[in-house]
């Protein structure tokens, strides 16, 4: 078993937070253990609690024909959320329930050690650009300990609210070049508050 598989089984019998009582499933993740891009979403919605799988709904069509986009494929990226098991309702997660879910997803990280990590919505954008607005930064990379953070609206937010589509799929079609360009973009150093997201 790869170091992931024992987390993913960790994340599976997990009981940190309240949200272990109403899940079918949870959902750690999935995704080739050398992915260079990693995708975290917010939380598993109804599909993906059935499941047990990240992004299998509406959402995760889109961001399947994104990707398709610019040539790539779910299998060739790392897909996972901010946290592991639903919320009633699809409500948003509480702060306890990210920070309890908070190790799974760093170890995720520290495991993958991914050239690329894109953010789908204010969630997991905030643990890389704390107290920023999507709105404001979205499609602007920042290098933090070698890794990129892009930051992306979610793909449902874009279902939701149709202008949003292109700015999404314009957002995404700059991955390829990002990724070319990795070594030149510099080193930005984290604001204080966020400095013990340095693992991130
Ligand atoms: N939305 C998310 O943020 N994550 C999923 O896995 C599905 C929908």
């Amino acid at each position: 078993m790869s170091e992931l598989e024992t987390l993913a089984a960790e994340v599976a019998k997990c009981t940190r937070c309240l949200l272990h009582r109403g899940r079918t499933r949870s959902v750690p993740g999935e995704g080739p253990g050398d992915a260079g891009i990693m995708f975290i979403g917010e939380a598993p919605g109804f599909h993906e609690d059935q499941q047990g799988r990240p992004f299998v709904g509406a959402a995760g069509k889109f961001l399947e024909e994104l990707l398709e986009g610019i040539g790539l494929k779910r299998e060739d990226v790392f897909i996972t959320n901010v946290i592991k098991c639903r919320p009633p309702g699809n409500r948003d997660p509480l702060p306890e329930e990210i920070e309890a879910c908070k190790p799974y997803l760093d170890r995720q990280i520290e495991l993958l050690q991914p050239e690329l990590v894109v953010t789908l919505g204010r969630f997991s954008m905030a643990r890389a650009f704390p107290k920023a607005r999507i709105s404001r930064i979205h499609g602007q990379p920042r290098k933090v300990g070698g890794v990129i953070y892009y930051p992306m609206y979610h793909p449902a937010a874009a279902l939701h609210q149709p202008s949003l589509r292109r700015t999404v799929a314009e957002d995404m079609q700059r991955i390829p070049e990002l990724i070319e360009q990795a070594a030149q973009i510099a080193e930005t150093p984290l604001p204080p508050e966020a400095e013990q997201l340095r693992l991130f």
